[in-house]
Formats: C-alpha cells, sequence, structure tokens
C-alpha cells in the first residue's frame, strides 16, 4: 500500500515546481467503486489524488492527448512539463511512446509507483452490485478489505485481481523521476487465461473461437481511446481515402479492424489491459495481445517499453532476426 499521506506531499512537490503544468493522478469517483483521472493544476489540489488497487487506468494515454492550440502572433508555447502517475505497466507504455518518438522524455515528470497488481472493476461490481456510496478499499495480508456502507468485507485477492496483472512482467515502475514506496518483489508470470487451451485447437476451431468474439463487436473504438499505445494522428479506421475498412459493423469488417488493431500493437503492447476493461460487449482483447507479446518474445526476445534507449522493434534490424514467415 502506497502510503497516502506521502503521496500528496510528493505530488504538491512537483506541482509546486515552476516548470511543472499540472500532473495527473487518480481521484476518488462519483459512485462506487469509480475512480476518475484527476489533472492538478495546483497544489491544494493534489488533496484529492488516491493510490489504491482500483487505481486500474493507464494514465499515461493522457500526455499524448495534450492538445497544441495554435498560437497567436507574438505568444511563446507552453513548453513546461508534465507529471504523471505510473504503475509498472503505465510506465513502460511511457517508455515505449518515447522510443517511438510520440512524447518527448524530458517533457514528462514520471512519479513511479510499485504495484501489486489491480482490481478488476466488472469482477468487484458484479460480487458487490448496486454499490453507489464511494467504497474504501485496501490489500492486506494477500486479501482485499472493502468498507461497504461500514461492514467490512474481506476477500481473497485473486477472486478479484485482473486477470492480466498474473502475466505481468514488470509491477515495478522501469522509468521514474520519483518512486513512491518501495519495490515490490516480482512474481513468476503466469500464461494469461485460455491461452494454453486456446493454442491447442486446430485452425478452424480458433477460427470460429474468435468469430464468435469478433461478430459482437460494435465497433465503438473504446478500446483504441483508452490504449495509451494507439495514438495516431489518423486512425487507418478512420481513413477514406484510401478506404482500408470499411465503417459498416458486420463479422467480416469487424475481423479486419481487430485483427489491425492487434497487428498495429505487436511488439507495443505493454499489457495493461485497459483495452479489454473498456470493451462493452467483453471481447477477450488480451488473449490476442498476450498471444502476440508470447509470439514476439520466442521470435525477437523482445519485451515493449522496458527500456527507453532501446529502438521499437519494427525500428530495428538484426541480422539474426528470423524472416521465416516472410513470403
Ligand atoms: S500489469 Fe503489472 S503494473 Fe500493470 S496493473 Fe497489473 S500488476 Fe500492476
Ligand atoms: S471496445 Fe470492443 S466493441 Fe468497441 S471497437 Fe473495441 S473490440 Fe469492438
Ligand atoms: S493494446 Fe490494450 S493492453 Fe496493449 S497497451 Fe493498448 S490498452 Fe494496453
Amino acid at each position: 500500500m502506497v502510503d497516502q499521506k506521502l503521496l500528496v506531499e510528493e505530488v504538491k512537490k512537483i506541482v509546486s515546481q515552476e516548470d511543472v503544468k499540472y500532473v495527473i493522478g487518480y481521484k476518488k469517483g462519483t459512485y462506487g467503486f469509480a475512480i476518475s483521472p484527476a489533472f492538478a493544476y495546483s497544489p491544494e489540489y493534489v488533496d484529492k489524488f488516491i493510490f489504491n488497487p482500483l487505481c486500474k487506468k493507464n494514465l499515461a494515454v493522457y500526455p499524448i492527448l495534450e492538445e497544441k492550440l495554435p498560437l497567436k502572433k507574438g505568444e511563446k508555447a507552453d513548453t513546461r512539463k508534465i507529471g504523471v502517475i505510473v504503475k509498472g505497466c503505465d510506465s513502460r507504455a511511457l517508455n515505449q511512446i518515447i522510443q517511438e518518438k510520440g512524447q518527448k522524455r524530458e517533457n514528462l515528470v514520471i512519479i513511479g509507483i510499485p504495484c501489486t497488481g489491480v482490481i478488476d472493476q466488472k469482477k468487484i461490481i458484479s460480487k458487490f452490485p448496486n454499490v453507489t456510496d464511494y467504497t474504501d478499499i485496501e490489500e492486506k495480508n494477500g486479501n482485499y478489505k472493502i468498507s461497504i456502507n461500514g461492514e467490512v468485507h474481506n476477500i481473497p485477492k485473486e477472486e478479484l485481481l485482473a486477470d492480466f496483472c498474473t502475466s505481468c512482467v514488470a509491477p515495478n515502475p522501469v522509468i521514474y523521476d520519483i518512486l513512491i514506496g518501495d519495490e515490490v518483489e516480482p512474481w513468476e508470470p503466469q500464461e494469461h487465461n485460455n491461452l494454453k487451451e486456446l493454442n491447442e485447437k486446430t485452425i478452424e476451431e480458433k477460427w470460429a473461437y474468435w468469430e464468435e468474439h469478433f461478430q459482437r463487436c460494435i465497433r465503438c473504438y473504446a478500446c483504441r481511446e483508452a490504449c495509451p499505445l494507439c495514438y495516431c494522428k489518423e486512425c487507418m479506421a478512420d481513413m477514406l481515402t484510401p478506404q482500408w475498412i470499411r465503417r459498416s459493423v458486420n463479422l467480416s469488417e469487424n475481423t479486419a479492424w481487430n485483427i489491425m488493431r492487434a497487428y498495429h500493437l505487436a511488439g507495443r503492447c505493454v499489457g495493461c489491459g485497459e483495452c479489454e476493461s473498456v470493451c462493452p460487449v467483453n471481447i477477450p482483447l488480451m488473449e490476442l495481445n498476450k498471444q502476440i507479446e508470447n509470439d514476439v518474445k520466442e521470435m525477437f526476445n523482445y519485451t515493449a517499453g522496458m527500456d527507453v534507449d532501446e529502438k521499437p522493434l519494427f525500428g530495428m534490424f538484426r541480422p539474426d532476426d528470423p524472416e521465416e514467415f516472410i513470403l
């Protein structure tokens, strides 16, 4: 657990710096188990900041969305830094974005928090439906201690932990300016959900499995909007000349969309689970992402976002790169 007082104290110091524009963190949401991103432009606002196992959102998505308005004549650009709170996977996303030159390292103040895993909102809501008042949660001795309307529930961690956290390769932030709290002991990453079982299926069975899921896709693009690595100025799915993917919602176009997105994230996805969590029709997107992550590791011995000085996977060439998949 992060010392809440220390978090607020340290973030206040950062927001007070002249060269910092604002700091992005977490605050209580408006109901139940909801958590909202918080943007602190002043030290007073930082009193709202919290960090607990419900703080799942990958905040690395926000600095990249910073709007750069056209400057008026004689006006100077605001070049102050943006502060952002990151867990392990979020820090990997920042690393990846910096490697790809989507963001400059010197424009960020990175506040790292070692992570012991986060709660899956869908799991906790199905266990405690209709909770409307804000709920305090802390992790203690392998349990989540949840206080609802004055009653305390101790729920074993594995019942609520987000599935993607069991295969986490870096719970401690891999890049930061300041670390709040002590590093945690990393755990042995597990195979994600039913990937092993899925890999034992025939091609036809795999195709049928994904068709069943893709036909439910409503093309809301929530997965794209929540993903810190989906930051192209113009997404291929929105292009009209040429039109790569039709906008019609049907199995063929939905499949093209989901496969295109998954492959665009190959060697870039950091496994933060945001895409799957926001999908309104529960498509198991992390199974696709994790399979590609495993393939990239096996073929190129590469894990996305681990080292800010490394080149992106598809921006480099090694003479011994496998090439048997090239036709
Ligand atoms: S994937 Fe790792 S760093 Fe990210 S929330 Fe889960 S345990 Fe924390
Ligand atoms: S969030 Fe789900 S339903 Fe929406 S576009 Fe992505 S995969 Fe399709
Ligand atoms: S594809 Fe999903 S898991 Fe991967 S970085 Fe984007 S949001 Fe995170």
